[in-house]
């Protein structure tokens, strides 16, 4: 039974929200989630999973996560330090090495986990850690978590970054130093400047960290932005997601054995939270060995972004900066960009709105996720539905 205080604090949080049209509604698909889904009785092409490379229902990724339960359980039965560590891990962990190019990696729970973990088992309240401005929540409360002050420098900002870092170093108020950012950023598809970045880090004596959530499976010929470019060395700390493109569930981290071995022992999450589960690390396993023999689903995803891309181009969209198949199409208007999406929802196309505060005011946008399981017959009906909304809506002109 709630006590009155409680009550009180729900109800009005809750009222304020939908009164400000910030309540969100959360959409139940019925079945899987692949490039089409079912959301009631209605089928929608789906534009809105991170699901890159179509392998969350993959039929190899099912045949060996059936065999894993078979012969492992469904449970990891325990948390890493004490008997979770089950063969599997092991495989597992040795295959991220060698996708990553690091020395050796370790597995958590899920991205945001690797975020909660690796960030304050080496940082602390002594330290500084330069933030980009547009970094993912995961990060933010990672630094957080740390008690490190956090020092944010402008987005993908290198110039603001060294400066800052130099008037750190100039109060020598600090012990280590630490610079973060995501690979990819979510919202607009760009990609983070690794190599001036690690140009600074080398100069001023920066821990490097970069989240490549979005970019594994996608940039690099599906193996990260880090590789994209040849920064395997200079990067301290890759961590990395199995929720995204490899379709499953999970995270990791990748570097030095030193750093591996450190985090085995100090970061908490992996202490004190049971292990990821059989079916989850052989379905992982699958996706890495199938990325890694073959580039045709990585080559599939970028042809489909690109013919996205350049169709919603041709319409007369402006679709930003995105230098991965991530395809913002920007409305600006709040209420226009969120009718906008009701629009293509009625017409069968589910890709969501991002409002303020996501992004900056006046830079509402639809963001579009296409896949590698994309046909060009549901791009093309994307297409379509954008033109015939676009045109209704007064945001693209009629044909002369
Ligand atoms: C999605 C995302 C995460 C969270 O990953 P999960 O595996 O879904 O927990 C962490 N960091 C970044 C940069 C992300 O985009």
């Amino acid at each position: 039974m709630a006590t009155k205080s409680l009550r009180s604090f729900l109800e009005n949080g809750l009222t304020h929200l939908k009164e400000n049209g910030l309540y969100n509604e959360i959409e139940t698909v019925h079945g899987a989630n692949g490039p089409m889904i079912t959301i009631g009785s209605k089928n929608f092409i789906n534009l809105s999973s991170n699901n890159y490379l179509g392998l969350a229902t993959d039929a190899r990724l099912k045949k060996v996560a059936h065999e894993a339960i078979d012969s492992h359980g469904v449970g990891s039965g325990s948390v890493r330090t004490i008997n979770g560590t089950l063969d599997l891990h092991d495989k597992l962990e040795n295959k991220l090495a060698a996708f990553k190019g690091t020395e050796a990696a370790i597995a958590y729970q899920s991205g945001f986990n690797c975020n909660m973990a690796a960030i304050s088992a080496v940082m602390d309240k002594q330290d500084v850690i330069f933030s980009d401005a547009l970094n993912h929540a995961s990060i933010i409360d990672g630094c957080r978590l740390s008690k490190a002050t956090i020092i944010r420098y402008g987005h993908s900002d290198m110039d603001d970054l060294r400066k800052k870092a130099i008037d750190a170093i100039s109060s020598g108020k600090y012990k280590k130093m630490m610079v973060i950012t995501d690979g990819v950023f979510s919202m607009d598809g760009d990609i983070a400047k690794l190599p001036d970045m690690v140009e600074i880090a080398e100069e001023l004596d920066l821990i490097t960290y970069v989240d490549d959530a979005h970019g594994s499976g996608v940039t690099g010929n599906g193996y990260g932005t880090v590789k994209q470019f040849g920064l395997e060395d200079k990067i301290d700390f890759q961590v990395g997601t199995l929720s995204k493109a490899i379709g499953v569930v999970g995270g990791y981290v990748a570097g030095k054995r030193t750093l591996v071995d450190w985090l085995k022992v100090c970061s908490r999450p992996f202490l004190f939270s049971t292990a990821l589960s059989p079916a989850d690390i052989a379905a992982s396993l699958k996706a890495i060995e199938l990325l890694m023999d073959s580039k045709e689903l990585n080559q599939k995803l970028c042809e489909n972004g690109n013919y996205l891309k350049q169709g919603l181009e041709k319409l007369g969209y402006n679709i930003g900066t995105s230098e991965t198949p991530i395809t913002p199409c920007i409305i600006g208007d709040e209420k226009e960009t969120q009718q906008f999406s009701k629009r293509l929802y009625d017409e069968g196309v589910y890709a969501k709105s991002i409002v303020f505060p996501t992004v900056p005011k006046g830079t509402g946008r639809i963001r579009n996720m296409p896949t590698s399981a994309h046909t060009k017959e549901m791009l093309d009906q994307t297409l379509a539905v954008y033109e015939k909304v676009g045109k209704e809506m007064g945001m693209i002109k009629e044909s002369l």
